[in-house]
């Protein structure tokens, strides 16, 4: 009797073995017949610090399949916001792309020194940029629970796909959720980071 239960317990994990395998190799047919595109956004305004105009460019470079953006100055020295792969995310996630990058901009972070990728200072600044785009999504379009749903639903499936652990991905939607509920206006919070990097315009 003993040796039979035991036997059972051998064959069980091979099935789910066996069906993990099966699934796995759906999903990935699935994925590769039927990839979703959307419509892209027009792009929110956006002023930097300095009070020069940002242009949005749509731009074809990036990873195939994961929408990006890049807060940046041009050749010519104009401040700019290259989106690359906008097709690949919903519109929810598109618009905060759009506001994290504007948030570079607005917070001085593209004149400054960039600091070491993924240090503290670093995290700092997209913690903040993630903090202005929920506060401009709620503010100025009116966004719900529900549209911070499919923003962090989004997040979540992007960070994802890239490979974040878990903890990276919970800790930035934990940090927007904050923002969200927690925090007052846009403009203020931004109003706050300049003053304490002594970037406000007089
Ligand atoms: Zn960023």
């Amino acid at each position: 009797m003993a040796p039979q239960c035991r036997a059972h317990s051998y064959i069980l994990p091979a099935i789910g073995l066996a069906l993990g395998i099966v699934f796995s190799t759906a999903v990935m047919a699935q994925d590769a017949q039927t990839v979703t595109t959307y419509d892209v956004v027009t792009p929110p305004s956006c002023t930097n610090n300095k009070g020069e105009t940002v242009r949005f460019i749509d731009s074809s470079g990036g990873r195939s399949g994961l929408a990006a953006g890049m807060a940046n100055r041009d050749s010519s020295g104009k401040p700019v916001v290259f989106r690359s792969n906008y097709t690949a995310t919903p519109p929810e996630f598109q618009s905060f792309i759009d506001r994290h990058e504007c948030a570079h901009h607005q917070t001085g972070d593209v004149d400054r020194p960039h600091p070491p990728r993924n240090s503290p200072e670093h995290l700092m600044n997209e913690s903040i940029s993630d903090c202005v785009a929920i506060l401009r999504l709620r503010d100025e379009e009116g966004y719900d629970q529900a549209g911070f749903d499919r923003v962090s639903a989004a997040m979540r499936n992007d960070m994802a796909k890239i490979g974040f652990p878990e903890i990276s991905i919970s800790s930035r939607i934990s940090n927007i959720d904050n923002c969200f509920t927690e925090y007052g206006a846009p403009q203020e919070f931004v109003i706050g980071i300049l003053k304490q990097r002594g970037l406000l315009q007089p």
